[in-house]
């Protein structure tokens, strides 16, 4: 998505060679009308899968997920982080490990808002080793929902997140796949910017 791509380049910060900062449009900031488009971009690679509903994560999976949703006409829930769970009866929780900010997060989704009739569209900031998409993935399963795929928005494809999905047999639609952060640059798998 090229205007998601320039986007990453003039405005994205290479904190290392594993960890590019995007504060200023999506994870402290977010550009709406960027979200817009990206928003209209994944709805139009999932308009043929009758999405019910999308299942995200606080709190900046939220607005490429919202601008979905408007999109497809269809529902957002968004899974809470906590230290940890006390009182679980009514909730769907997994345990989330961040290799980048090294914590574990329990993650939790009240049970009444996902039901087994549900086509889920799983989508997220950014795709790193995969493990928040699997904590999603878990919740949509326990509650015996469909899980059409996953719609990230920023994928670091040097990561073994898509692998671990695609090796699972899901669908993983990302609309910037980064190569490698090296040098101090975002390098893309597909390079070429119209
Ligand atoms: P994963 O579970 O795939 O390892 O990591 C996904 C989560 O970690 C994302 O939801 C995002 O919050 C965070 N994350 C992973 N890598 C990066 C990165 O390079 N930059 C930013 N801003 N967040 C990241």
């Amino acid at each position: 998505m090229d205007v998601l791509k320039k986007t990453i380049l003039s405005e994205g910060k290479v904190i290392n060679e594993g960890v590019l900062k995007v504060d200023s449009f999506l994870n402290h900031a977010i550009k709406p009308s960027l979200m817009k488009e990206i928003g209209e971009e994944f709805a139009m690679l999932f308009k043929s899968n009758n999405i019910t509903k999308i299942v995200t994560l606080e709190s900046s999976g939220i607005a490429p997920s919202l601008m979905t949703a408007l999109s497809l006409d269809c529902d957002l829930v968004f899974a809470r982080k906590r230290k940890s769970l006390t009182m679980t009866d009514h909730l769907y929780s997994a345990s989330v490990h961040s290799y980048t900010k090294q914590v574990t997060n329990e993650i939790a989704v009240s049970k009444e808002l996902i039901s087994p009739e549900d086509n889920i569209l799983i989508i997220d900031d950014f795709l790193a080793n995969g493990q928040a998409a699997l904590g999603l993935a878990d919740l949509v399963h326990q509650a015996n929902a469909t899980l059409i795929g996953f719609g990230i928005v920023i994928e670091k494809s040097f990561q073994p997140g898509r692998q671990i999905l695609e090796d699972k047999g899901y669908r993983v639609e990302s609309l910037a796949r980064i190569a490698n952060l090296s040098n101090g640059t975002v390098s893309f798998e597909d390079a070429t910017i119209k």
